[in-house]
C-alpha cells in the first residue's frame, strides 16, 4: 500500500532531536530493531517499560496498516560490567551466583523473560535472534571492519578505532575532545577513550563456557557488534527504526552506528527512538547488576495484574521519566479495572464485529488516533477514550467497539479482563463469608458491622443475584 494512503505518524527522532513525520524505506512496510534483554538475570520492570514501549510502537504500525518486521535480539553472550569494556563479565557473575553454566543461565532467563513479556501482553517480535546463534555474522562484520582499516589489536582483543571517523558520537552529541581531556580513566591498551571491543580474547589460563574460534584467536564478541550484525541479517544494512532505553544513546547505539556505517558504507538507521527510565520513587536507579530491582512476579505476589503496570506505563509518555511506587500502581490497577468493567458492561457480551461506526463515533476515533500517531501519546489517547465513553453522541456498542479497536495497541484486555482473585486479600474474603453467614442467620447487626469493616479496608460489597461479591473500591 502506498505511503500516501497511510496516516501520518509523527515520531521523535533522537538523531535530529525533533518529532518527524515517519516515512518508510519501503512503502507500506516498516522494519524495527529493538535492543533486547541481557539474559544473565531477570528483566526488571524498568526493562519491561522499554519493551512495552517497543510493543506499543510495533502495534501502532500494525494498527495503521503497515506490514511490520520487528526484530529483537537476546544478549546471551554476556557482556562486560561497564560500557568502557572493563570489569567482570556479567554472565560469569551469574554463573557464580547460581552454580549453573553460561548456557543454562541464558536459557533460564530467556524463558523467564518471555513468560514475563507474555503477562504484559508484549507480542513476541517477528524475529528474536540470540547472539550465540549469530557468531559467524559478527566475525564477518569485524573482518570487514578490519579490511577497511577501522580496527586494531591489543593483548585482550580487537578494538574499533573511533578516531577514524569524523562524526563519531553525533547521536549523543558527544563532546569527544572534552571527554578525552576529562577525567583520567584506565584505558588499558585502548588508543582512544571511546574505542570499544569488537572481539575479546578468552583468558589464557581459563576456559569459558561460551567461546568461539576466530581469525584473531579464541574468544567471544563484544556487545555492540551483535546488534549491528543481527539487524543487518534480519532487516538489511539500512532500516527504518531502532529502539532502546536512553542509556543506550551515548555508548551502545553510538557504537552500533559507527561500526555498521563503516562496515556497510551507508546510513544505518533512519529513526532512533529512546524510552526514558523508570526509577524507584526515591530517584534510585533500578539495576540488574546491583540486584536491586522488581519484576512482574512482585506484582502478582501482591495480587496486582501485570496489565495494571502496562496501563500505568500507558499513562505516561514514553519520553518522560517515570517514578515507580506501589500507590501509583494500585491506583492504575483500579483505573484499569474500572475501564474494563465499564466497557464490558457496554458490550454486554455481544459481538462487536458487525457494529457500524457512525460519523460521531468516527470523529472520536480520529481524536484517539491523532494522539496515538503524535509520537505515541498513549496518555492523551487514553484521555480521549474516557471522553468518548462519557459522550452522549455515540451508542454503548459503538463505545465498546471504539475501545476494543484501540485495545489492539493498548493491549490491556479491555473486553476480557477479570481482576485476579488475589486482588481481594484472603482476610477480606473471609470477612465477606462471615457476613454472608450472619445474613443467613438473620444477624443483621453483625452483617452490617462486617460490611463497615470491609468498606473501611477499601473494598465494596456488591449484592448480586449470584450472591455477594467484594471488590476493591
Ligand atoms: P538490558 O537487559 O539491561 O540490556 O536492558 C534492556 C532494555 O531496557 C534496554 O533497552 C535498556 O535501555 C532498557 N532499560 C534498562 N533499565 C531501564 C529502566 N530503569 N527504565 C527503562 N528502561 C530501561
Ligand atoms: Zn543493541
Amino acid at each position: 500500500m502506498p505511503n500516501t494512503h497511510m496516516p501520518t505518524i509523527k515520531l521523535f527522532n533522537t538523531w535530529t532531536r525533533k518529532a518527524e513525520a515517519f516515512k518508510s524505506i519501503t512503502e507500506g512496510e516498516v522494519g524495527i530493531y529493538t535492543c533486547g534483554p541481557t539474559v544473565y538475570h531477570n528483566a526488571h520492570i524498568g526493562n519491561m517499560r522499554a519493551f512495552i514501549f517497543a510493543d506499543v510502537l510495533r502495534r501502532t504500525f500494525d494498527y495503521a496498516g503497515y506490514k511490520v518486521n520487528h526484530v529483537m535480539n537476546i544478549t546471551d553472550v554476556g557482556h562486560l560490567t561497564d560500557d568502557g569494556d572493563l570489569g567482570e563479565d556479567k554472565m560469569l557473575v551469574a554463573m557464580r551466583r547460581e552454580g549453573l553454566n553460561a548456557w543454562d543461565i541464558a536459557k533460564k532467563y530467556t524463558e523467564v523473560f518471555f513468560e514475563h513479556a507474555a503477562k504484559l501482553n508484549i507480542r513476541k517480535p517477528d524475529h528474536v535472534p540470540c547472539a550465540t546463534d549469530h557468531i559467524k555474522e559478527q566475525i564477518d562484520m569485524v573482518q570487514k571492519l578490519e579490511e577497511k582499516g577501522f580496527t586494531y589489536k591489543t593483548s585482550d582483543g580487537v578494538y574499533f578505532d573511533t578516531s577514524k571517523i569524523d562524526d563519531y558520537g553525533y547521536l549523543a552529541r558527544l563532546d569527544i575532545d572534552g571527554l578525552q581531556a576529562g577525567e583520567r580513566v584506565d584505558m588499558g591498551e585502548k588508543k582512544n577513550l571511546t574505542d570499544f571491543a569488537l572481539w575479546k580474547f578468552s583468558p589464557k589460563d581459563a576456559q569459558r563456557d561460551m567461546e568461539w574460534d576466530s581469525p584473531w584467536g579464541v574468544g567471544f564478541p563484544g556487545w555492540h557488534i551483535e546488534c549491528s550484525a543481527m539487524s543487518a541479517r534480519y532487516l538489511g544494512e539500512h532500516f527504518d527504526i531502532h529502539t532502546g532505553g536512553i542509556d543506550h544513546i551515548p555508548v551502545h547505539h553510538t557504537n552500533e552506528i559507527a561500526q555498521s556505517e563503516c562496515a556497510h558504507g551507508k546510513k544505518f538507521v533512519n529513526y532512533w527512538m529512546h524510552v526514558a527510565f523508570l526509577n524507584l520513587k526515591d530517584g534510585a536507579k533500578m539495576s540488574k547488576s546491583s540486584g536491586k530491582f522488581l519484576t512482574v512476579d512482585a506484582f502478582e505476589d501482591e495480587g496486582i495484574s501485570p496489565l495494571a503496570y502496562r496501563y500505568l506505563c500507558l499513562t505516561t509518555h514514553y519520553r518522560m521519566g517515570m517514578d515507580f511506587d506501589w500507590d501509583s500502581l494500585k491506583a492504575a490497577a483500579t483505573g484499569h479495572r474500572r475501564l474494563c468493567e465499564r466497557v464490558q458492561k457496554l458490550a454486554d457480551g455481544q459481538s462487536l464485529d458487525s457494529v457500524e461506526l457512525s460519523k460521531a463515533a468516527l470523529a472520536h476515533k480520529a481524536k484517539i488516533d491523532e494522539a496515538l500517531f503524535d509520537d505515541l501519546n498513549t496518555a492523551k489517547a487514553l484521555g480521549q477514550v474516557f471522553t468518548m465513553l462519557d459522550a452522549d453522541d455515540v451508542s454503548g456498542l459503538e463505545k465498546a467497539k471504539l475501545a476494543s479497536l484501540v485495545d489492539s495497541i493498548f493491549c490491556i484486555d479491555i473486553l476480557s479482563y477479570a481482576p485476579p482473585k488475589a486482588d481481594v486479600p484472603a482476610e477480606v474474603q473471609a470477612m465477606l463469608e462471615a457476613r454472608n453467614a450472619a445474613r443467613k442467620d438473620r444477624d443483621f447487626a453483625k452483617a452490617d458491622q462486617l460490611r463497615d469493616e470491609i468498606t473501611a479496608l477499601g473494598f465494596v460489597i456488591e449484592d448480586t443475584a449470584q450472591g455477594s461479591v467484594v471488590k476493591r473500591g
